[in-house]
């Protein structure tokens, strides 16, 4: 089997074990959140060996160059020596700026980072507090209309940072933030494309900021935002998003709700509603944000319905953990 070498200590891999487990397992804490690969929040640096190609997927080629890898996705066939990423590179800090209630289960929460966070509209970054919890959150600001970072932070029943970020945070506490990350993001230089926004929850943040962008940018095709809910209350930002409609043409808002029925909204599952009203997608770019069970799914469905994988953009929202 093969070794991990790490802190002066050396440290045998157990079967189908990754480098993170293999740590935490030797009482060594590594920051981590999705364990799949997608939040990045267990970067570690290889100093020798060799890394296998998951272990840096998705890194940028400087990172890859300089040995970074993704610690959960990270199964050696050989020894490898291991070091913590140094922190204070990788993060910058930020504090809370302003909370503000967007629904009974949704905050908005308004980061100032010390040093201007260079992003897309609709990327993610990891939140570090202080005591090493890692979350990550879509960013729904757009930096040419807004000042501040805005996130949409949904409560999770017994949820460490969602809870303590609803319940606790207040203007002026700490945060570190890494990243930003992922691709889910508007690209200019095709204004015609039509674009197929869908979410279900806070799968909304990513989708607003990329529609704001979009349009700011002067994007010219058909752009639609559907945004699923459960209950009636559980949508968010429908003023916002209603306004944006009547200014633009070419921008539709559609909330469903699956249980209940009402005027100002279509009853039914989000998919269902999008699909019956865009059933080709031929040509569209697609963008796909939230619970991960209904991402996978509507990846499909827009593929069959005859978007190109490389016009499918998704952010599945991950719980920690994997
Ligand atoms: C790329 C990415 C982007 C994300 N963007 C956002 C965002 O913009 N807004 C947002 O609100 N969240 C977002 N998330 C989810 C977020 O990172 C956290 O997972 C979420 O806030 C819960 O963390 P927590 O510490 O409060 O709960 P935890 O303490 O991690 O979990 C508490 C319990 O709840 C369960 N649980 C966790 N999440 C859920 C869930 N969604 N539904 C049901 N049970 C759950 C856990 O398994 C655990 O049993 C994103 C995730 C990813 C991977």
């Amino acid at each position: 089997m093969a070794t991990v070498k790490f802190e002066a200590q050396e440290i045998e891999l157990t079967e189908g074990e990754s480098v993170l487990e293999c740590l935490e397992r030797s009482g060594h804490p590594i920051p981590n959140s999705c364990r799949s690969g997608v939040c990045h929040s267990c970067l570690m640096r290889a100093t020798a060996g060799e890394l296998p190609p998951a272990a840096q997927k998705g890194l940028k080629d400087s990172h890859r160059a300089q040995g970074y890898f993704l610690s959960c996705c990270c199964y050696p066939d050989t020894d490898l020596s291991a070091v913590r990423v140094d922190a204070d590179s990788m993060r910058i800090g930020a504090r809370v700026l302003r909370k503000e209630s967007l629904n009974e289960r949704v905050l908005r929460v308004v980061l100032e980072a010390n040093e201007p966070l260079d992003y897309f509209p609709g990327q993610f970054v990891n939140f570090a507090r202080a005591d090493g919890l890692v979350r990550s959150f879509s960013l729904a600001s757009v930096p040419a209309l807004d000042d501040g970072l805005e996130f949409h932070v949904a409560l999770v029943p017994g949820g460490k940072m969602s809870g303590w970020l609803h319940h606790e945070a207040v203007p002026g506490d700490d945060l570190e933030l890494m990243g930003p990350l992922g691709n889910c993001f508007y690209v200019p230089g095709n204004p015609e494309q039509p674009l197929f926004l869908l979410g279900t929850g806070t799968g909304l943040a990513p989708l607003y900021a990329i529609a704001r962008d979009a349009l700011h940018q002067g994007h010219t095709g058909a752009i639609h935002l559907f945004h699923g809910a459960l209950v009636a209350a559980d949508r968010y930002l429908v003023e916002a998003l209603s306004a944006l409609a009547q200014d633009h043409a070419n921008f539709g808002y559609h909330p469903c709700v699956r249980d209940e029925a009402g005027a100002d909204w279509v009853q039914g599952e989000v998919d269902a509603h999008a699909l019956e009203l865009v059933p080709n997608l031929k040509g569209w770019k697609v963008y796909l944000c939230g619970n991960p069970t209904l991402v996978r799914n509507v990846q499909r469905k827009a593929f069959l319905a005859g978007a190109s994988m490389q016009d499918i953009y998704a952010d599945a929202f991950l719980p920690a953990g994997g």
